[in-house]
């Protein structure tokens, strides 16, 4: 009876330890995974910043086509002044050699008419201008905006790097301990573990007990089940996910880091057969 009862014991020890073990791998392998996973969206940070600055010069680029457009219309406009101003100028000449009052009177129109286009040409090149210096201010206020942006890009990239510098370290330093820790479970049970962990979406392979439910899907764990789980005397999956369930306090009778399981089998288990009896 006693080397039976000393025998489950040192099973029990074991079988505690080893989804200790497993309960801890897990955290830092989903550690890693959540370090992967921001790493994977920083870059759209800079994405962002790169889409706004394209934005910026493409309006930048109309602005400046604008400009120029409008700057040639005034040149128009100042061409079509110079070309009234010397029919003026001829008609004016002419009017010294009109034979009769009818042809001077026709004349006076042509004049009175190009005099008209000359105030009209102004008008319009005075509002081209306008809009043009309206245009230039909002494009020195955009090339300002535009050279803030690329400054900003241009740190947010350095930072991304150094970002991801930083993760690289953590996530070997981590990867360092999951390795150590797999060393220390049996091949069997770490290929299960990876093989379950590999299927589930959330990389999550052992899971607590949290509310009378599996943690990782949910689904309502039978009191008995319950128990059986907080003995650790067995491995136990969930019967609906297959993930490894253990106690949520599973950790807290030994430190988790750094110190060596100390194989002290009996004393709690004792005093919980001694209740028993
Ligand atoms: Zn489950």
């Amino acid at each position: 009876m006693a080397t039976k009862g000393q025998k489950t014991e040192q099973t029990t020890t074991n079988t505690i330890e080893k989804l200790r073990n497993l309960y801890r791998l897990q955290l830092i392998d989903s550690e890693i995974d959540k370090i992967k996973q921001i790493r994977g969206e920083l870059p759209l940070e800079v994405q962002d910043l790169e889409d706004e600055i394209t934005g910026l010069e493409t309006r930048l680029e109309n602005y400046e086509n604008d400009i120029a457009e409008l700057k040639k219309q005034i040149e128009t406009k100042k061409q079509e002044i110079k070309e009234a101003e010397l029919l003026i100028k001829k008609y004016t000449e002419q009017q010294n050699n009109v034979r009769n009052n009818r042809e001077f009177e026709s004349i006076s129109k042509e004049i009175e008419f190009q005099t008209l286009e000359i105030t009209l040409f102004e008008k319009r090149i005075k509002e081209f201008t306008v809009e043009v210096e309206t245009k230039q201010e909002i494009l020195d206020k955009s090339k300002e905006a535009l050279n803030e942006r690329k400054q900003d890009l241009s740190a947010k990239q350095d930072e991304l790097e150094e970002i991801i510098k930083e993760n690289q370290k953590d996530i070997e330093k981590l990867q360092k301990q999951s390795d150590e820790l797999s060393k220390k479970i049996d091949s069997r049970t770490l290929n299960a573990y990876i093989k379950i962990r590999n299927n589930a979406r959330n990389g999550l392979a052992v899971v607590t007990v949290e509310r009378n439910a599996c943690a990782g899907c949910f689904n309502l764990i039978p009191p008995q089940r319950q128990l059986d789980i907080k003995s650790g005397k067995k491995v136990i999956p969930c019967e609906y996910c297959g993930r490894i369930l253990v106690d949520k306090d599973i950790l807290e009778e030994n430190p988790p880091k750094e110190v060596e399981p100390e194989i002290k089998p009996t004393t709690k288990t004792k005093k919980t057969s001694k209740t028993k009896k």
